[in-house]
């Protein structure tokens, strides 16, 4: 691996999250960053997606089979170490890999949890392989924050062969690639007491008939992942294609949106320690007044503040992923560590952007695409005000 300056500062904390085979996987993605990734960035950028092919190529690489059995063709392991890597690895070229994050970090959780043998051998090769590429689809038009209040149906045919699924979503990552898509549907009327009570989860084919992609959302930033709009009118879904139990898929979005906030703290986490990277580049390089930017008290200082607002995420981000490996993260952790590493994110590379002057508005630089990239951060996976009402929540508030 090339030495890079930037790359050697002493860490403040030492970190103990990576052992050897991580560092030697970080050693194979930097190349094939470097290889297949950066010499097409700006094509993915302007087309708004990257293209379906490139998926295949990340199923070679073995991205996806990492946390699947070794009996579907995964590696077998079960940790998240390789994707916190691939999260560093990618925001520090300045690049992401299209809608594909959403395929292991979203999907992959469910099926591991609800899906039967049957359902594990039709559908995890081709996962693996990039064969089939999934999404979730919880959000809709109508409702975001608010889960329950889903309008989509889903009803049980007579013969109790299928359900017929109606509705709409929106902001549905990886939505106009996906082969898959795991739908939240309404199958049972919301319960007096409980109204998260009746939602089911099921992966649909999206071939089927009456299954429409709408529109691919045009987006402030992410711009090489598909984002798009779904429409179902009587889509029938057989019963084989339903995942765990009838009305229970509420807790199951409870017991798997942790692993999904940790990724998205992660990720924000790695954006800003990359930002520090880009942004310390262009203050040395980049001279004002005769004299670096880098001269000037003040962007030490504010380079300075960003590391120690990055040092503190680190070390949330990597405790929620010791705690994620181990079982242990809470709802209220996973909320916490979101908050906190999205908000220093937002913080520190609004600032790495400032030290780049107007350069850092211009999508040729990095800083501008990451700036674009974290700002949905704060928004998706829950917002931060979803996030401090769950934390209130668990200090009894
Ligand atoms: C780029 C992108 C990709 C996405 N990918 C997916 C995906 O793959 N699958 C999927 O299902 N969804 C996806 N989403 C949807 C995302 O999860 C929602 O946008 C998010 O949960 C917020 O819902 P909303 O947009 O309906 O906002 P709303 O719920 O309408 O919120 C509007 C405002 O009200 C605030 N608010 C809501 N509830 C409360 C409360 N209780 N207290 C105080 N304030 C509150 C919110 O914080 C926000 O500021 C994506 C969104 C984006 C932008």
């Amino acid at each position: 691996m090339a030495a890079d300056r930037r790359d050697r500062r002493e860490p403040a904390v030492r970190r103990t999250v990576f052992n050897e085979d991580h560092e030697a996987f970080r050693e194979t993605i930097r190349a094939f960053i470097e290889a297949e990734v950066v010499p097409v960035y700006d094509e993915w950028f302007a087309a708004g997606q990257a293209p379906r092919d490139f998926y295949y190529k990340l199923g070679e690489l073995g991205v996806f089979g990492i946390n699947v059995p070794e009996e579907f063709g995964g590696a077998g392991l079960d940790t998240h170490k390789f994707e916190a890597v691939l999260y560093e690895e990618t925001s520090r070229a300045g690049v992401n890999f299209g809608g594909s994050g959403v395929h292991v970090l979203l999907a992959l959780p469910y099926i591991k949890m609800l899906a039967d043998d049957e359902q594990k051998k039709r559908f995890l090769p081709k996962f693996v392989s990039g064969e089939e590429m999934w999404a979730l689809a919880m959000t809709e038009p109508g409702t975001g924050s608010d889960v329950a209040g889903m309008k989509t149906t889903a009803k049980l045919s007579e013969d109790g062969t299928h359900y017929v699924l109606n509705g709409s979503k929106t902001f549905i990552t990886g939505g106009v690639h996906a082969d898959r898509v795991i739908v939240c549907a309404r199958t049972s009327a919301p319960g007096e007491q409980d109204r998260r009570f009746g939602i089911s989860l099921f992966a649909v084919d999206t071939k089927s008939e009456g299954y429409s992609i709408g529109r691919k959302l045009d987006k402030l930033g992410l711009r090489t992942s598909d984002t798009a709009e779904l429409a179902f009118v009587d889509v029938k879904v057989p019963v084989e294609d339903l995942l765990g139990e009838e009305n229970k898929g509420f807790y199951y979005l409870g017991a798997n949106l942790p692993s999904e906030r940790w990724g998205i703290a992660f990720g924000a986490y790695a954006q800003a320690k990359a930002a520090i990277r880009f942004a310390q580049q262009y203050v040395t390089e980049r001279t004002v007044f005769g004299k670096p930017v880098a001269h000037f008290q003040n962007t030490k200082f504010e380079l300075a503040a960003c590391q120690a607002e990055v040092d503190a995420a680190e070390a949330v981000a990597d405790r929620a992923l010791e705690a994620l490996d181990a079982g242990e993260l809470t709802a209220a952790e996973a909320a916490s560590a979101k908050l906190f590493c999205t908000e220093v994110a937002h913080r520190v590379i609004d600032k790495c952007l400032q030290l780049h002057g107007g350069y850092g508005y211009m999508n040729e630089y990095p800083i501008a695409r990451l700036y674009a990239d974290n700002r949905v951060n704060r928004i998706y996976g829950g917002t931060s005000e979803v996030m401090k009402s769950i934390i209130a929540k668990s200090m009894g508030l």
